[in-house]
């Protein structure tokens, strides 16, 4: 992999601990594969708990003058770092591939949108901005100051191994806050790439830890019982946020949480047919299905079934599947068998109850690596585990409805409520169906809704909290009322 880079230094291994590159005090280190080719890409230091202790401890000691410093002081250092991340694209861009596996252009945009979220805080870091509210008797006076909560944990997956990362990292620093990131031990090289700019921009020392540690449980432990963490934010499944607010309940920290999604995908009979099918496959197999907005639910309307269908089926026959570093590839591996073996259980389940596979569900034909080639399903229906269950991979169901308020009952019946997409050109429909849907965001003729610009979070179990926009700074800041008697 070091041979690929114009820049080798960005592969780093060990941990970063304020400011420093260490080893693991046990001396522990584990392998990273890449997914494609099931190869060894290298060997990581894994700390131990100790060690995360050590650096949530130096996050404490630097935190207050790192918070002392202007809006302005901070904004530049981050600035710095954004521009280092797009200065390096191609080399985060290559290390992202070989470690997740998505196509190089998709891990490059992936780059440049993580990094918008370091450009976007850095310039919110100056607009922190307090309040006065009119006294509630004549001699006393109203300030509402915004201050940082101190320091911020983050626990992170493999589907976006730098992205997730900057959309807590930028506005925790902006706020002011001090962060210790635990990435995923499956993509722990991206996070470390990013310590390596982040020391390169001058982000002082304790103010950013990364922990590339595969005990996870017991990290998460750490982040909870330690008293000087006073925020914890999670992206990952449902049920491990679930752990984690249990356990952060007993210090009564505060906590954002990007969780699972199901997200429904509805094409009405007015839709632009063709836009609607450039749309599921943007939405349904970016990240080969692995991202918790991936439509997971295609609902088609009636009269437009049979032809969307064919449509999507002409589309997704085209797109080539193979290793993400190889030109031209379109889908990359999954990340693991667990995660094929989930694919194909959703895949026998459908066709027991009575799908029909009109492309796809052939067994792998590579050697090495967890590829699976794309598969659609006609005549889902909502007994299917995939109706109720987020597949995250490259399978695209079908349910035919009849109705707007039936499509919309069966687009909301979930525990979910991340991202929902529809398709549909009469206004009042848009209206109506915008405001119907129970999710945290909806994409209305496009199925691409991410951007640093707009708060992203889900409602009901898909989260706690908003990342991205200025919405984005609040989860890391504290309101603090002064009274002042005059
Ligand atoms: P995914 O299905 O996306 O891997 P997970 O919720 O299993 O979702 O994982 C998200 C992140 O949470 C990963 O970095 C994983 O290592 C971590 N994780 C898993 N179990 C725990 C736990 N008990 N406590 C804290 N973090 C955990």
């Amino acid at each position: 992999l070091k041979s690929l880079l114009k820049d080798p230094e960005l592969l780093a291994t060990q941990a970063y601990i304020a400011g420093e590159w260490v080893d693991s005090d046990t001396g522990a280190t584990y392998e990273v594969t890449n997914p494609a080719r099931g190869d060894i890409i290298a060997t990581v230091a894994d700390p131990s708990r100790a060690q995360v202790t050590e650096a949530i401890a130096k996050a404490e000691a630097a935190q207050k003058e790192w918070a002392s410093w202007t809006g302005k002081e901070r904004a530049a250092v981050l600035r710095r770092w954004f521009d280092l991340m797009m200065e390096h694209q191609d080399d985060l861009g290559t290390i992202l591939t070989a470690e997740q596996g998505k196509p190089l252009a998709e891990a490059k945009g992936e780059i440049a949108y993580g990094a918008s979220f370091i450009e976007f805080f850095a310039e919110e870091a100056k607009r922190v901005y307090g309040e006065t509210i009119p006294g509630h008797q004549r001699d006393k006076r109203i300030m509402v100051m915004k201050q940082p909560i101190g320091v911020a944990a983050s626990i992170t997956p493999w589907n976006f191994p730098n992205a997730m990362i900057t959309r807590k990292a930028g506005p925790a620093l902006a706020a002011g806050c001090a962060f210790v990131a635990r990435p995923s031990e499956l993509t722990p090289l991206s996070a470390l790439a990013l310590g390596v700019l982040a020391d390169r921009a001058g982000i002082p020392k304790g103010v950013l830890s990364i922990l590339p540690t595969t005990d996870a449980a017991g990290t998460g432990q750490e982040f909870c019982e330690n008293h000087a963490v006073r925020k914890l934010t999670f992206t990952g499944s449902t049920n491990v946020g679930r752990i984690l607010l249990r356990q952060a309940a007993d210090q009564v920290m505060k906590c954002s949480m990007e969780l699972g999604g199901n997200a429904p995908f509805i094409v009405f009979d007015d839709a632009d047919l063709d836009e609607a099918v450039a749309g599921a496959i943007m939405c349904k197999f970016r990240n080969n299905g692995q991202t918790c907005v991936c439509a997971n639910r295609i609902y088609v309307q009636d009269g437009v079934y049979d032809a969307f269908a064919a449509k999507l089926k002409a589309a997704v026959e085209q797109m080539k599947v193979g290793d993400g570093l190889e030109a031209g590839t379109d889908l990359g591996p999954l990340i693991s068998d667990k995660a094929i073996a989930k694919v194909q259980e959703h895949i026998a389940d459908a066709k027991a109850k009575g799908a029909t596979v009109i492309l796809g569900d052939t067994d792998a034909t590579q050697e090495a690596g967890y590829f699976l080639p794309p598969t659609i399903v006609t005549g889902a229906t909502k007994d299917m585990q995939f109706a109720t269950d987020e597949t995250f991979g490259p399978l695209a169901p079908l349910f035919r409805f009849k109705d707007e308020d039936e499509v919309i009952e069966l687009a909301n019946d979930t525990i979910f409520g991340l991202a929902s997409y529809f398709y549909a050109k009469d206004l009042s429909r848009v209206y109506k169906v915008a405001e119907a849907l129970e999710y945290g965001i909806v994409g209305v003729n496009t199925g691409i809704i991410s951007t640093e610009m707009a708060p992203f979070g889900g409602v009901k179990q898909s989260g706690l909290g908003r990342e991205g926009s200025h919405h984005g700074m609040e989860d890391y800041m504290e309101m603090k009322y002064v009274c002042m008697s005059v």
